[in-house]
C-alpha cells in the first residue's frame, strides 16, 4: 500500500494517459504505439529503455494476436516489471552474517542522503539489528546536526567529530566505536559536494581505504542516492559516481513527489545496478525496499 500512495502522482499521470490512449485508439496500430512512445519518453523511462520496450510490445501483440488495445495493458504491465528486476538482481542488502556490515552511502547534496540513511538506521533497527551512524560528510554546514536530529529520533549513535575534519578520521572513529560495542550495522553518510568533483572522488575513495584496511571485505555495500525528481540529472549523477566508486545498490528518493515514475525504470535498465530501495515520503517509515511486481502494481490498480 506504500506503495500505491507514493506513487500516486505518477499512476495518475502517467496510467492516466495510457487509459486514454486506450480509448483513443482501441486498435492497436502503428499511431498507437508511436503515442505511447512519446507518453513513455515523457515519464523519463528513458530513450534507449522505452525502445526496447517498445518492440517486445510489438513481438508480444504478433504472438498472442492482440488486436484490442484493451487487452495490451497486462502486456504492458508484464513487461514493465520485466525490465524493473533483471534475473541474478540482489534486491535486499547484503548484511553479513558473522561480524558487522559496513554500508557506505553517496550522492549529491539535497538528494535525500541524510534522510535515506535515517530510514534505513530505521529500517534495520525494525529488523532487530543494532545500528550505528557515521558523520561523513564534515563538508556540508549542518550535515552533521542533521544526521545527529535522525540519530535521536531512531535511537541510534552517531559518531562525529567537529565541521571541516577528516572524513577519513571520522571514519576511523566510527569503526573502531561500532567494533567494540558489536554494532550489526554501520551506516556511512559521505560528503557530496559535486562542484569539486575531483576531491570528493579522492576523498570517497580514501574513506573507502580506510574501511578496506579496517574490515576485511567490507564495505558490503555503497548506496548510491539519487533524487527521482530531477530525471536526467540523477542519471548523469549516477554515471559520475559509478565511474569512481562500485556502487552496489541505488536508492531513489522523493518518487512521492514525482509523476514521472518511470525514472526507475531508465536507472535499472541503463546503468545496470539494482535499485534497492526507493523513497516514498519524508517520513521514518517512509522508505520501501523495492520489489518490481509490487511497484507495478502499485502503478497499475
Ligand atoms: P541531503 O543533502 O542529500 O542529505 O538531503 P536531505 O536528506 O537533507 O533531504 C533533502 C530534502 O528532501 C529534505 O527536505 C527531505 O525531507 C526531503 N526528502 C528526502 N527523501 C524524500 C522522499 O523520499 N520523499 C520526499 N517527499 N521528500 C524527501
Amino acid at each position: 500500500d506504500k506503495f500505491k500512495e507514493g506513487l500516486e502522482k505518477t499512476r495518475d499521470s502517467f496510467v492516466g494517459k495510457m487509459n486514454e490512449l486506450v480509448y483513443k485508439y482501441r486498435k492497436v496500430d502503428e499511431d498507437f504505439f508511436e503515442e505511447l512512445e512519446e507518453l513513455l519518453i515523457s515519464s523519463d523511462v528513458g530513450v534507449t529503455t522505452v525502445m526496447e520496450l517498445i518492440d517486445q510490445l510489438k513481438d508480444e501483440v504478433r504472438l498472442r494476436n492482440i488486436k484490442d488495445t484493451k487487452e495490451i495493458q497486462p502486456v504492458i504491465s508484464e513487461k514493465l516489471a520485466e525490465l524493473l528486476e533483471k534475473e541474478g538482481d540482489d534486491i535486499g542488502l547484503n548484511l553479513q552474517e558473522d561480524g558487522m556490515t559496513v554500508i557506505l552511502v553517496v550522492g549529491v547534496n539535497g538528494v535525500g542522503k541524510t534522510t535515506s540513511i535515517g530510514k534505513l538506521a530505521y529500517h534495520l533497527k525494525q529488523q532487530g539489528k543494532s545500528v550505528m551512524l557515521a558523520a561523513g560528510d564534515t563538508f556540508r554546514a549542518g550535515a552533521i546536526e542533521q544526521l545527529e536530529v535522525w540519530g535521536d529520533r531512531v535511537g541510534v549513535d552517531v559518531i562525529k567529530q567537529q565541521e571541516g575534519s577528516d572524513p577519513a578520521a571520522v571514519m576511523y572513529d566510527a569503526l573502531k566505536a561500532a567494533k567494540s560495542r558489536s554494532i550489526d550495522v554501520l551506516l556511512c553518510d559521505t560528503a557530496g559536494r559535486l562542484q569539486n568533483k575531483v576531491n570528493l572522488m579522492n576523498e570517497l575513495e580514501k574513506v573507502k581505504r580506510v574501511i578496506e584496511r579496517e574490515v576485511p571485505g567490507a564495505p558490503h555495500e555503497v548506496l548510491l542516492v539519487l533524487d527521482a525528481t530531477t530525471g536526467q540529472n540523477a542519471m548523469s549523477q549516477a554515471k559520475t559516481f559509478g565511474q569512481s566508486t562500485d556502487v552496489s545498490g541505488i536508492v531513489l528518493t522523493k518518487l512521492d513527489g514525482t509523476a514521472k515514475g518511470g525514472i526507475v525504470l531508465a536507472i535499472r535498465h541503463e546503468l545496470d545496478i539494482p535499485v534497492k530501495f526507493v523513497g516514498l515520503g519524508e517520513k521514518m517509515d517512509d522508505l520501501q525496499e523495492f520489489d518490481a511486481e509490487q511497484f507495478v502494481y502499485g502503478l497499475f490498480r
